[in-house]
């Protein structure tokens, strides 16, 4: 069994808050903070019992990612998980689609269910209202609620910090989280039925991992931003697509920077060790994953120029296939067909990251750390996919990295 303490210091954390949010009536037995590095982590308030601690065992993403035995409804695609439809599709309200990380697809399903009363309302992430340098689980009953919330924040969030308390609370809620994020709520409904009573559709995005709020700080730094306490506004991207991060200072100073710059140089340099050996960053386990659409150049590279934003939509359930069909049929998103062969060229990283899993999961054994468990996520199709020199780059480069952390905790 991994205790909480155990998946801490062994960079096994995902920073998801499940083990947080499923405390006793009494108190929980773990609160989430920000770490010195800028993770979000579970602090100990007072010892796990027993219950408990099996309970995380079995749910923490961060240790388990484990598909049920039994997938009915969807094809599973090795590369691409659980699948219904794929599609491109974007909100067809043109704020919003501007407002958003890509084309708005996942805000518009979310205004749709507040719209039609499927849901009463959404459990997402958005900016603090009290610090724009940082993220806070905000919950949405309205359309202005989703816009404000509308975007990619490249940085920590903990979706899952008062589960517990929400699955007592009356409504009934869609929850939005990256794919770890779902995959956790996923795994907690097999123990805990209110999941199933309280939660009608759970949607992700695609996620290529979690930057620490250092990185923020280097970002800000890299756009000339000397104060950060004079950050007055901040976006990572979005208001075009993909946008550019954006700071407002104070003094009514505005800084930039692109967004192939922002993540590609500087945001994918902070990432928790867990997010290196995922083994789901496409979302197997939410019923409707959204992504960026990206154009492609002649070779099939994606386009980071500005255009009208895209999103991509997979389907992995019969109700969240059904879902999508109703908003569209009720005029909030509109969507255009796609190829699954399309995939690898808009997401050409996510198409190679199962099969950099298992290369890294035996670096992990080697130097005696505890190693998450994957089950039914087709890891050694996707390792053979990706080839021996691959695999030996993405072995090699995690045990140099393991070696030099011995003894000492993996963040
Ligand atoms: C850390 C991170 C990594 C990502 N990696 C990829 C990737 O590899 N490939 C890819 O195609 N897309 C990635 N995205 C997502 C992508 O940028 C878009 O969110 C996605 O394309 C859907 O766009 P949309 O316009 O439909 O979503 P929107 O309508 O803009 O909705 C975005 C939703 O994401 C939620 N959200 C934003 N930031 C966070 C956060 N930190 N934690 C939890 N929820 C959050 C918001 O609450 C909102 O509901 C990533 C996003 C994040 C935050």
């Amino acid at each position: 069994m991994l205790d909480v303490e155990t998946i801490k210091a062994n960079g096994l954390c995902t920073g998801c808050g499940l083990c947080a949010g499923i405390g006793a009536a009494s108190g929980p037995a773990y609160a989430m903070r920000d770490d010195a590095e800028g993770y979000r982590r579970p602090v100990s308030l007072r010892p796990a019992t027993r219950d408990e601690q099996a309970l995380i065992d079995a749910t923490c993403p961060g240790a388990r990612i484990a598909h049920a035995p039994v997938q009915a409804e969807a094809e599973y695609h090795p590369v691409w998980g659980p699948l219904i439809e794929t599609r491109l599709g974007w909100s067809s309200d043109p704020a919003l689609r501007r407002n958003a990380s890509s084309g708005g697809a996942l805000s518009a399903i979310l205004t749709h269910l507040l719209a039609s009363g499927e849901a009463d309302y959404v459990v997402q992430t958005a900016v603090d209202q009290a610090a724009p340098i940082r993220n806070a689980l905000t919950i949405s009953t309205e359309r202005d609620d989703v816009f404000r919330a509308a975007g990619s924040r490249y940085a920590p969030s903990s979706p899952l910090e008062d589960i517990g308390a929400r699955l007592d609370a009356p409504g009934r809620f869609v929850f939005v989280g990256k794919p770890c994020d779902v995959a956790g709520l996923r795994q907690l409904a097999r123990h805990d039925p209110r999941v199933d009573a309280k939660v009608p559709y759970m949607v992700a995005f695609m996620c290529a991992g979690v930057p620490s709020y250092a990185g923020t700080s280097a970002l800000l730094k890299a756009m000339g931003v000397e104060d950060e306490s004079a950050v007055t506004a901040f976006r990572y991207r979005g208001d075009g697509w993909p946008g550019f991060a954006t700071a407002v200072l104070a003094d009514g100073r505005k800084f930039t920077m692109d967004y192939d710059t922002s993540w590609g140089t500087i945001l994918n340099r902070h990432l928790q060790f867990r997010c290196k050996i995922c083994p789901d960053g496409i979302g197997e386990f939410a019923d409707i994953v959204c992504a960026d659409g990206w154009h492609c150049d002649e070779q099939g590279n994606p386009l980071f120029d500005e255009q009208d934003g895209r999103s991509l939509l997979i389907t992995r359930t019969a109700k969240g296939e059904a879902l999508v069909g109703r908003a569209v049929e009720a005029g909030g998103l509109v969507t255009e067909p796609t190829q699954i062969s399309q995939l690898v060229h808009m997401q050409p990283f996510q198409s190679r990251r199962k099969g950099l899993v298992l290369s890294r999961l035996t670096a992990l054994a080697l130097v005696g750390r505890p190693r998450p468990r994957f089950a039914g996520l087709a890891l050694g199709h996707n390792t053979r996919l990706l080839g021996i020199k691959e695999n030996l780059r993405s072995f090699l480069g995690t045990f140099r990295r393991l070696v030099r952390a011995i003894g000492r905790p993996l963040s």
